[in-house]
Parts: structure tokens; sequence; C-alpha cells
């Protein structure tokens, strides 16, 4: 399980990063969020293997939850399921998703179109992109990348 954002603090001090959790097959994202301890509120989206899920979605052993916070960037997972937005109903569109401009050669990652060529398919927010993707142009890492 992956937090990112203010649900940092959350992660217990020996697995800051990525935190394993021993559920029993079955139990719920909800359960895993509860175990440790942060308010429901505060959790906007969850991943479960990179797709948008639901709280009551059960998980299985090896599965991959990400978290993030209710002052993410909204965006639409890449399968095009449609998020909601914090607790109001209102529905996140894809053309809301941040371009980011390479600061070496000027690249710019539009999410909409993704880096197909390079295994990162269209619809992936910049955030979600792994941390190994290097700029298609330059070879810039992710890092060298701002906000458009
Ligand atoms: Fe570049």
């Amino acid at each position: 399980m992956k937090l990112t954002g203010s649900l940092r603090p959350f992660a217990p001090q020996s697995q800051p990063e990525l935190i394993q959790t021993s559920l029993k097959d079955g139990a719920t994202v909800w359960e895993a969020i509860q175990l440790l301890g942060i308010p429901r509120e505060r959790v906007k989206l969850i991943l479960v293997n990179h797709a948008g899920a639901l709280s009551d979605q059960p998980l299985k052993n090896g599965d991959r939850v990400s978290l993030f916070p209710i002052e993410y960037p909204v965006f639409t997972d890449w399968e095009g399921s449609i998020l909601s937005k914090g607790h109001s109903d209102e529905m996140i569109r894809e053309g809301e998703m941040k371009k980011w401009k390479c600061s070496v050669c000027g690249y710019i990652y539009d999410p909409s179109k993704g880096d197909p060529e390079n295994g990162v398919k269209p619809g992936t927010a910049f955030e979600e992109i792994p941390e190994d993707w290097v700029c298609p142009k330059c070879g810039a890492g992710k890092d060298m990348f701002e906000p458009e």
C-alpha cells in the first residue's frame, strides 16, 4: 500500500514508502485504511492495481493499493472510469488532468496521449507514471518536469 501527500505521515515509520499489510484475503480497502488509522474523509481516491476502486473493494494477496489525499489534483484513471470528487458527486473530466513540461528540452507530457512507445498508456496522469520513466526526447528524469 502506498500513501501520498498529506497521508504519508500515517505510514508506519518502519515502512515509510511501501507498506506491507497482512490482511486476510477478502478484506476490504476500507479495513486496510482503518488499520493505518486514517480518517475516511482524508482519502479522496483509491487505486487498486492502478485502477480506480471503491473502499469496499475486497483485496487479495499481492494487490497494490494507492491512497491519495483530499488535496490531490483530480484525474481519471487510465481505464477511463469516472471517479467522484470528495464527498460531493461532482464528476471529474479527463480534460482536467495537468500537462507537465520537461524543463530541459521543453517536451510536454500530455496525459490524454500518454507515452505509449515507452509503456505509458493514454489517460495516465503524470503522477502515476513509473518513477524510472524519462523524457522521451532528451532522457531527463521525472523530477525535471514541472506542471504546465
Ligand atoms: Fe526533455
